[in-house]
């Protein structure tokens, strides 16, 4: 192979040029300034590149930073890969509805939709609502997935391969995209780490209190899944030796202490009629003593486990989702409370301890973060665009 003066110069171009356009796929648009402090070059070399990128059509200006600027100084333009060069879609089949999200290459959403559907629908109907909310997305935007890349899919529940290669067949005979298939609490995990719009959080531990208990972990800023698939999922860490019988078989996961269900059911068990989150929050707003130790108690042993999985991969956040962390704060203030006595022998260690930040659509969102940061579904799209125009 040569290497000549030239042929090492190209080859150094060229890697500066991909960690550029990495940046832009990962990141959506962003300043010349701040290319330059994520792909550590510096500000002259990335003019250079960027230049030579924009007249070859891979990128665009986009906009100015003008709106979220502070001072006086002349708003930076703000560029980010041709919108127009790929489509992706994020889906997150929950357990009452599906949620769609299509984003193009400069990562702005172009689509957005909810379809709803019983708790009892099986797969089948799932699927068909969630086909059909694409179809009526694109008769309402005119977005015709002609430029669609890949799929990212957040189903819920863990390890059900069969199901999740069923539902990825699907998308991809009918999309002839790529499709990814994963939990949708991971997805939505990866969402809030992202959210944070924060290079300091990196890694972050995600719960998210619901029907069930799951739960992601996000380290160095990408998603993990462990050797089978099954990293982050505390929900079935055991909490109370001994306890209720869980849905997995064992006996007092977090998931039989913290789940809704649990919640409700403990309640109940001490006298307080609470059949729904409607009949909890009521409780909470009258300060229920009852209610309130209820809640303290599934706090500490969520917090108990958090604490063992903070002291595991010290994180910068744990993230609470779920309904019930927004009707019932003494929940996560226990849950706050207890991970930081477990860490306070290092008070440095706690992390930022914070409710969910995204909305309903946190999953949908996630999956196509997924599909931007990690997938090596994409690994031949920066080579797709860096030879539009080719020279
Ligand atoms: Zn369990």
């Amino acid at each position: 192979m040569s290497t000549t003066p030239n042929g090492v110069h190209a080859l150094v171009r060229r890697s500066h040029e991909e960690r550029v356009l990495r940046v832009l796929r990962q990141n959506g648009a962003q300043s010349r300034n701040e290319i330059a402090a994520r792909v550590g070059l510096s500000r002259t070399t990335v003019s250079e590149i960027t230049s030579d990128l924009l007249g070859r059509g891979a990128i665009r200006v986009v906009d100015t930073d003008a709106v979220e600027r502070v001072g006086s100084g002349r708003p930076a333009e703000r560029l980010a890969l041709d919108p127009a060069s790929g489509q992706y879609m994020g889906v997150d089949f929950g357990h009452r509805r599906v949620n769609v999200l299509v984003a193009d290459a400069a990562h702005d959403i172009i689509a957005s939709g909810t379809a709803r559907y019983e708790e009892s629908a099986q797969w089948p109907e799932r699927l068909d609502a969630g086909l059909a909310l694409i179809d009526r997305l694109s008769a309402e935007t005119g977005v015709h997935y002609g430029a669609l890349q890949a799929i990212g899919i957040g189903v819920p529940g863990w390890g059900d391969r069969s199901r999740a290669d069923g539902v990825a067949e699907v998308f991809a005979e009918r999309f002839h995209a790529a499709v990814i298939v994963d939990n949708n609490v991971r997805f939505a995990g990866l969402a809030e780490a992202l959210h944070a719009q924060s290079d300091t959080v990196r890694n972050l531990i995600y719960l998210r209190l619901s029907v069930g208990v799951g739960g992601g972990l996000v380290v160095g800023g990408q998603l993990v899944r462990g050797s089978k698939g099954y990293a982050g999922e505390l929900g079935h860490v055991t909490a109370v030796p001994g306890g209720a019988r869980c849905r997995c078989g064992k006996r007092g996961c977090v998931e039989t202490v913290a789940s809704v269900p649990a919640i409700l059911g403990r309640c109940r068990e001490l006298g307080v009629p609470a059949d729904t989150l409607e009949d909890l929050k009521a409780a909470v707003e009258i300060a229920h003593p009852v209610v309130d130790q209820v809640l303290r108690e599934a706090g500490t042993a969520v917090g108990q486990v958090l604490g063992t999985a903070a002291m595991t991969l010290n994180p910068d956040e744990i993230v609470l989702g779920g309904e019930i962390i927004e009707i019932a704060p003494a929940l996560l203030r226990q849950v706050a409370d207890t991970v930081t006595y477990e860490l306070s022998w290092r008070t440095d260690a706690a992390p930022v301890i914070r409710p969910a930040l995204l909305s309903d659509d946190g999953g949908a969102r996630g999956a196509i973060a997924a599909l931007f940061h990690e997938s090596p579904l994409l690994a031949g799209y920066e080579a797709n665009v860096t030879t539009d125009g080719g020279r």
